[in-house]
């Protein structure tokens, strides 16, 4: 019987050959030895169980330079799949991906203004829905459906699967994995929005340190930092969106006057519109930032006007963002993304003209509204294959 130590190390070296195979196409066995560094016998070894465990097969033969022509393995993409789930307050994008990321599922479900805000046990009820819709389309597989990611607009306990403080949504202290679980026979992870959309750029990207804005009713930050998400003590780090732009301005639902969000979410468009003299529906539909992106292009100055108040309070909280954090590069999702030709040039000039000299140059890439569900995705994806690379 193997020691303890024996079997760490062995299980080391597993997660090493997995690893390797996840990120290169395809290697043969006596390639994974000389980059790994471990002998031809235990590398045969390893490749056969995890052949036996299906997340890798072989996949046909490589060339020689003499001798025999070796076979070449390859991570097995489809061997199992994950559920990723965004949760706004307008709406739901829901995913299914496979072990490689690829997406074979995509859905949005708006909610009806007669359904906001949705209670807890209403979303629950939502979120069970989705995620069998989704499962419908999950093909055969050796591990089938592994697990599923939900992401938050709020603070929340990623390890307790808990939502400390959902605000647009008045939910407190919701225990999503445990009301999820009570009807779903899955693993369930949960995570704030924007760190699943920061995570979702680290894994297309993975440069070490950058920021995700995500910007829809309300505004939150996601961070990666030395190629890790940062959470803070309490996991709500990046609650930036309540970081104050203007003293002793419009109070916010967190207690604090002139928040960032309070200017450059969808609630900041609606109240910029107010300003001038624009009737806005309430509850905010939906489609509301597509809407005012029609209507500043049928060449009304009102909206015009109030993408420009709000990419002035953005590029704003975005020169405080990028002169704290200094990142490689900075990301916008949610759905002010969708108004992104109306207000990043602006921001941007707000950045060129206050930032700190290495910051100014910083240029912020919208990013497609599935960014935050495929990002949820993800982290289930590396908690429910414990052997895969890049976990947090
Ligand atoms: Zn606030």
């Amino acid at each position: 019987m193997p020691t303890v130590d024996a079997s760490v190390m062995r299980s080391a070296n597993k997660r090493t050959v997995l690893s390797l195979l996840y990120q290169k196409q395809t290697l043969s066995r006596a390639e994974i030895s000389r980059v790994t560094g471990l002998n031809r016998a235990t590398v045969s070894s390893l490749v056969d169980e995890l052949i036996a465990e299906e997340f890798v097969e072989e996949t046909g033969v490589g060339t020689s330079s003499g001798g025999r022509k070796p076979i070449l393995l390859q991570f097995k993409v489809d061997t199992g799949f994950v559920i990723g789930i965004d949760v706004q307050i307008t709406h739901l994008t829901t995913v299914l991906i496979n072990a490689a990321r690829q997406i074979l599922y995509e859905r949005r479900r708006n909610l009806l203004s007669e359904e906001q805000p949705v209670d807890a046990e209403a979303l629950t009820q939502m979120l069970v829905e989705e995620i069998y819709l989704a499962k419908r389309a999950c093909p055969p597989s050796p591990h089938g459906l592994m697990g599923v990611g939900i992401g938050l607009p709020g603070m929340v306990n990623h390890e307790q699967g808990r939502a400390l403080y959902l605000p647009n949504m008045g939910i407190v202290n919701w225990l999503v994995r445990d009301a999820l679980q009570h009807h779903l026979a899955l693993p369930v992870f949960v995570d704030n929005d924007a760190n699943c959309g920061a995570w979702a750029q680290y894994l297309a990207t993975r440069l070490p340190n950058l920021v995700f804005i995500n910007a829809g009713i309300g505004l939150g930050v996601g961070l990666i930092m030395h190629g890790q998400l940062y959470r803070g003590t309490h996991g709500i780090a990046g609650e930036a969106g309540h970081h104050t732009i203007r003293a002793a301005e419009d109070r916010c639902s967190c207690g604090n006057l002139g928040c960032w969000e309070q200017y450059s979410s969808e609630n900041g468009l609606a109240r910029a519109l107010a300003r001038q003299g624009v009737a806005v529906p309430w509850p905010l539909p939906a489609d509301f930032v597509s809407q005012t992106v029609a209507a500043a292009e049928t060449g009304s100055a009102a909206h015009r006007r109030a993408f420009q108040e709000l990419a002035e309070a953005l590029g704003v909280g975005l020169v405080n963002i990028l002169n704290i954090f200094n990142p490689t590069a900075t990301y916008l999702g949610g759905t002010l993304a969708e108004a992104h030709e109306w207000i990043l040039p602006e921001a941007h000039a707000v950045i060129a003209e206050r930032a700190l000299m290495a910051n100014r140059q910083m240029t912020v890439t919208p990013v497609p509204n599935n960014t935050v569900a495929l990002g949820a995705a993800g982290l289930a994806l590396a908690q429910s294959i414990d052997l895969l690379p890049a976990q947090i």
